[in-house]
């Protein structure tokens, strides 16, 4: 499967990781690509992670490299951070799965109802793709309704209804769905972000049960929303009696203590979380409105109830791990210094590409960085800047697969793990980590251009 990359960067790439392309000969034939995430898979192949600590994770050459997968956002603490570290410990000697209610659960989903504004109630699930599975299907419940509106682009994790349309191409407005039968996509209506009047047609023309939005906008933020957006997006649901979803598995504790909807000051109806959570282990939530939530009682006024198994809802180490985290995250800190150590590295980094003379931008809200090759629009003049007036068409876009393999690449030789074309901080990158982030991008553009890959 692995094709030449390019043939300085994968020489040197394979010098620096041969332990990691041993175990990836090992992956190739356990697992399709031999990665367990799509967002894993890297030609000629991904480094294997020994351990993490802080804003670091050590490869089993055991190299050092400063980290913006950072646990796919889940890590906002950092690795390993030790009140997290020490809860799970404490947890894992008392007990790990009672098949029993545990006072940890009430101290989990109370830090949740004392930080996201609109939780009034909550169940706890495994994933953010549970999260969201569970919100239409409560959705549905209580509205009576069927239909369901998401925005293209948007993430809202890989179940059936939820999963077309999750990125580009958004040109065509073709999106395929494998796996997915027609029917089970025909209740699927995509409308592009960051237009009121396209949302306010579909909801006249398809009397939808509920409306899916993501935290910040498309995928963490590569197509990015502003406040009144959401503002409009909460009056215009409110009006046609549509139950508005707030994708937050990623925003949520990130972006801001309360998430993006504390940051926005708006409430939607019900909010998906994951991630930050569950402090780096597997969890996920609902949380919303009382009377929504009420689909999953026993006795409930609709007499139609929501059935809601699963084996490790609300684990204790889950619950352990994630009230520990919710705590250090309350105080605010951890979401501004981490917000702020992504403007300084969106700020490096533009300077840098203007040295350079490279067609490159980097943008983002909060604590993502996006990187946008091949641009060619005005320059940033502060935080705020969007390239191409956010035009979604021009933001969301495929690259060429070889110079996404080899920008990687070329990064994690200079000691930088970043997520594709996107990076995200978290409270431990220190200003000596923007330095050398800065440092391995300057040399990673050196390495494309000596590759002719790029100009
Ligand atoms: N929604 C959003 C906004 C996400 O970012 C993600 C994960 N990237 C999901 C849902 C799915 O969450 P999980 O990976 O925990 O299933």
């Amino acid at each position: 499967m692995s094709q030449v990359l390019s043939q300085q960067i994968e020489a040197a790439y394979r010098e620096k990781f041969p332990t990691s392309e041993k175990l990836y000969q090992r992956g190739v034939s356990l697992f399709p690509n031999g990665v367990t995430h799509d967002g894993r898979y890297l030609q000629p192949f991904p480094i294997y992670a020994e351990r993490a600590a802080g804003s670091k994770k050590y490869d089993v050459d055991g190299g050092e490299i400063i980290d913006y997968w950072i646990g796919h956002g889940a890590m906002l603490l950092g690795h390993s951070h030790p009140a997290v570290v020490e809860s799970v410990r404490a947890q894992a000697e008392r007990m790990t799965h009672p098949g029993a209610c545990h006072e940890l659960e009430l101290i989990w989903a109370e830090w949740v109802r004392k930080l996201i504004p609109s939780a009034e109630m909550m169940r706890f699930t495994n994933s953010g793709t549970e999260a969201t599975l569970m919100a239409l299907r409560v959705a549905r419940i209580a509205s009576g309704k069927q239909k369901v509106i998401k925005f293209a682009g948007h993430f809202h994790g890989w179940h059936d209804l939820l999963t077309p349309a999750n990125g580009p191409p958004n040109e065509s407005g073709e999106y395929s769905h494998p796996g997915v039968t027609d029917g089970v996509a025909g209740d699927l209506v995509i409308v592009p972000p960051n237009d009121l009047d396209a949302v306010a047609r579909a909801i006249d023309e398809h009397d939808p049960a509920c409306l899916f939005l993501e935290g910040n906008g498309t995928r963490w933020g590569v197509v990015p929303i502003r406040e009144n957006f959401l503002r409009g997006i909460r009056q215009l649901t409110s009006e046609k009696g549509v139950i508005f979803i707030l994708d937050e598995v990623i925003t949520g504790f990130r972006v801001h203590p309360g998430g993006f909807q504390a940051h926005c000051n708006v409430i939607p109806d019900m909010t998906t979380l994951a991630k930050v959570l569950a402090g780096g282990l597997p969890g996920g939530c609902l949380a919303g409105r009382a009377d929504l939530m009420q689909v999953l009682a026993f006795e409930n006024p609709l007499g139609k109830k929501m059935k809601h198994p699963g084996t490790y809802n609300a684990n204790p180490l889950s619950a352990a791990a994630g009230s520990a985290a919710l705590e250090v995250v309350s105080t605010g800190q951890p979401c501004q210094t981490a917000n702020e150590t992504a403007g300084k590295i969106r700020a490096g980094l533009n300077e840098l590409f203007q040295e350079k003379g490279v067609d490159w931008v980097a943008y983002g809200d909060f604590s993502a960085i996006k990187i946008l090759p091949e641009y060619n629009g005005p320059r940033p003049e502060g935080d705020d800047f969007i390239p191409y007036d956010n035009d979604y068409r021009k933001l969301d876009r495929k690259f060429d697969p070889a110079l996404s393999h080899a920008f990687r690449c070329s990064l994690l030789l200079g000691g930088v793990d970043w997520m594709g074309w996107a990076g995200s901080t978290s409270v431990a990158h220190s200003e000596a980590d923007i330095e050398r982030t800065i440092e391995a991008f300057s040399g990673a553009i050196d390495l494309l251009r000596g590759d002719g890959l790029i100009a």
